[in-house]
């Protein structure tokens, strides 16, 4: 590009204001305060490929232009993050920025909508992206209702809705539920959905004896190999319980503390708010969340963050 003084450039005022942005690409001053020195050049002037390797992609920021941001809304789309567009159009705007920031967040990048080396590199990685990793669903206990019956009807319309859904729930279910019929396994299982053990007693496995700890996590007429030991509490011995009995040990790593006299509301907004793919998250069937209507709102919440429940 020539360059061009300052004053003569005024003269020039009259011309379109297309060829003004033409000589001061937009993103002059945001390519001044990029982090890496190897992209000098403003975003709308360098152009890009895929062919392009990573450590020359410049440092994108919103509102910038070019064949570089096309190159970033293409590998995002990829990725199946919406752009605010069906195709990539060059343009860094607000649905481009809400998919980057999204994307920084699942890949827990610092997520401030610049894309830069980091963010191209994860972007550029051909690995299977954590994005398509699904949210869990897990419910433990027992539910709740004036009577089994009750308990039991209810909890099964929720398994149908949830089943309706697409999702498949993981339920933790105690032996003392079972036996006071109000949980449904064969019903569970027909929706689709997965049944462990979370004891028979409710017990405190850690302060048990390995033999205890069998015993508690054999659940009469549930067969299974999965199970979730009450309070997380696990051990040396505990791990070697499930081991001997084949059991998978699922824990969780969303805690939506919803038996602490947590309204509905609370408690899906906080799934909506927190989960990310990959995530386990831990309700329970005798508190809020465990009914159709929940389950509709933290599906429709999650799908607007384009992310998958399984
Ligand atoms: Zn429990």
């Amino acid at each position: 590009m020539p360059h061009v003084p300052l004053r003569r450039l005024l003269t020039f005022a009259s011309l379109p204001f297309l060829l003004l942005a033409l000589l001061i690409p937009a993103s002059a001053a945001n390519a001044a305060v990029a982090p890496d020195a190897a992209v000098a050049v403003p975003a709308a002037v360098r152009s890009c490929s895929s062919a392009t390797p990573v450590a020359s992609r410049p440092t994108l920021n919103y509102k910038d232009t070019g064949s570089c941001v096309k190159l970033m809304q293409q590998l995002l789309l990829n990725k199946a993050y919406k752009i605010g567009a069906s195709a990539p159009t060059g343009n860094y705007l607000s649905g481009t920025k809400a998919a980057v920031l999204l994307f920084q967040k699942n890949n827990r990048l610092v997520a401030d909508a610049v894309v830069g080396p980091k963010t191209w590199a994860v972007l550029a990685s051909s690995k299977t992206p954590k994005f398509t990793s699904p949210v869990y669903l897990t419910f433990d206990d027992c539910p709740s209702g004036s009577t089994s019956t009750a308990a039991r009807t209810a909890s099964n319309t929720t398994l149908k809705t949830a089943r309706d859904l697409g999702m498949h729930l993981r339920l933790y279910v105690t032996g003392d539920c079972l036996k006071a019929k109000r949980f449904d396994v064969a019903y569970a299982r027909q929706m689709g959905h997965t049944v462990c053990s979370h004891t028979n007693t409710h017990p405190e496995l850690t302060k048990l004896t390995l033999s205890q700890i069998k015993a508690e996590l054999q659940i009469p007429g549930l067969t299974t190999n999965c199970a979730r030991p009450p309070y997380g509490a696990v051990n040396t011995t505990v791990r070697t319980a499930f081991s001997q009995l084949g059991y998978r040990l699922d824990l969780w790593n969303v805690d939506t503390n919803d038996w602490r006299g947590k309204t509905q509301t609370e408690v899906t907004n906080y799934v909506i708010a927190n989960a990310r793919p990959g995530d386990v998250v831990l309700m329970h069937m005798n508190h809020k969340a465990y009914n159709s209507s929940a389950l509709k709102a933290i599906k429709a919440g999650l799908s607007k963050k384009s992310v998958n429940i399984k």
